[in-house]
């Protein structure tokens, strides 16, 4: 039997390597449902290739030009998030990989767990909005969440075999993204195109910004708690500009493993997919003639403040990291569209924080109007230039 994998994002940087992982095994796996946004075209070249057994686009706009395209193929085409959250709990799949970008990928995450559907989440940001709950639900429904994330999925592959030996550390790597060695003077006049030039890895936009500001690795630190169940104090970060070791686990007697490996984001999709099975894979190996040093060094806090507020909303919890996820992809956007600077991205956030109303115990409605009150807020704010 084929594990049959509805990819949420397929036109994305993680959809379109998950997409190569399928291709390579066409024995284990199936594209069943193909989602994005925009990209229409790259959707129907991958939906006349993989043939699912339905596509949606969330766009609505683009449903027309969906339909006229597939309409000799046996494919069921919808458009709208709504749709999203319909397609996932389908029977047939078996797995639901979540590499839609953003809080847009809440929504669907929760149906596909509340339909008992195995998770490999990639989305991030569903996480760090909205932890506890999405925690409850797959304990609740008894359904599993396997990390896609780089760093998690080392993680979780250090933990394999462990049981219950209880972690004293989880340490997770940054590569430092491309700012790494910058003064805060030259952060402030550093450009989009600078930005979207990661030294180790190729992503898609939102996700390379949040690498360049250590947004990202704030939201993996959130991640790490949700996903492994430990403090705030027990996740280190470390910068580790080769990205070879993609994240460690201290275990209580003080040993540490780690995982290494090519920077290539196609086997933790694999490793997700196949669990708790390890696959053959193509992907290129460590050669050690090439590989002369692993280094190590302290993230900066002051340089990256970002950081900083990520382990204050951490801390602080309840609709805090919801707020700061918000902020942060309207600053994102303002930053790639030339309306802020890069250290204004982190301005914002902060007052974000300082200015929306704390709720301990968020329900999922005030998740849902945290994020939208967050979102007019920071436009407001970028929009007068008070920050
Ligand atoms: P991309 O921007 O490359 O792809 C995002 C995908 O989501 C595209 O298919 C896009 O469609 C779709 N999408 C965007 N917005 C919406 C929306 N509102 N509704 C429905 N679909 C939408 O992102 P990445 O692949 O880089 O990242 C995806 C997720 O995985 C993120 O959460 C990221 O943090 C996480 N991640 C990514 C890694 C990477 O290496 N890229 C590594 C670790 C985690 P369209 O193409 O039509 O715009
Ligand atoms: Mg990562």
């Amino acid at each position: 039997m084929k594990k049959q994998i509805a990819i949420l994002g397929s036109t994305g940087s993680i959809g379109t390597q998950a997409l190569q992982v399928i291709e390579e095994h066409p024995d284990l796996y199936e594209a069943y449902v193909l989602t994005a946004n925009n990209r229409v075209e790259l959707l129907i070249e991958q939906a006349r290739k993989f043939q699912p057994e339905a596509v949606v686009i969330a766009n609505e706009k683009k449903y027309n030009q969906l339909k006229d395209a597939l309409t000799n193929l046996p494919i069921k085409v919808y458009a709208g998030s709504k749709a999203l959250c319909e397609v996932v709990t389908d029977q047939q799949v078996d797995m639901v990989l979540t590499a839609m970008v953003g809080y847009a990928g809440l929504q669907p995450t929760i149906a596909a767990i509340k339909a008992h559907k195995p998770i490999a989440l990639a989305n991030k940001e569903t996480l760090v909005v909205a932890g506890e709950l999405i925690n409850e639900l797959a304990r609740v429904n008894r359904t599993p969440i396997l990390p896609v994330d780089s760093e998690h999925s080392a993680v979780f592959q250090c933990l394999a075999g462990e049981g219950d030996n209880s972690i004293e550390k989880v340490i997770l790597t940054a590569s430092g993204g491309p700012f790494r060695t910058f003064t805060r003077e030259q952060l402030a006049h550093v450009t989009k195109e600078q930005a979207l030039k990661h030294p180790n890895w190729s992503m898609g936009a939102k996700i390379t910004i949040d690498s360049a500001s250590m947004m990202n690795k704030g939201f993996e630190v959130m991640e790490a708690k949700w996903l492994f169940g430990v403090k705030p104090e027990q996740i280190e970060v470390v910068v580790h500009p080769q990205s070879i070791i993609h994240s460690m686990v201290q275990f209580t007697d003080g040993a540490i493993k780690a995982q290494l490996g090519m920077p290539d984001m196609r086997l933790p999709i694999q490793y997700a997919f196949s669990y708790p099975e390890r696959k053959q894979a193509s992907f290129p190996r460590i050669d050690w003639r090439q590989c002369h040093e692993l280094t190590f060094e302290q993230p900066d806090v002051e340089r990256f403040r970002n950081l900083a507020l990520a382990y204050e909303a951490l801390h602080r919890g309840g609709n805090m990291p919801c707020i700061v996820n918000a902020a942060n992809e309207v600053a994102v956007d303002a930053f790639l569209h030339d309306r802020i600077g890069f250290l204004a991205m982190s301005e914002v956030i902060g007052q974000a924080m300082a200015h929306m109303p704390y709720i301990a115990k968020p329900s999922y409605e005030d998740y849902v109007q945290t994020d939208a009150e967050t979102r007019r807020l920071t436009s407001e704010l970028i929009a007068s230039h008070s920050f």
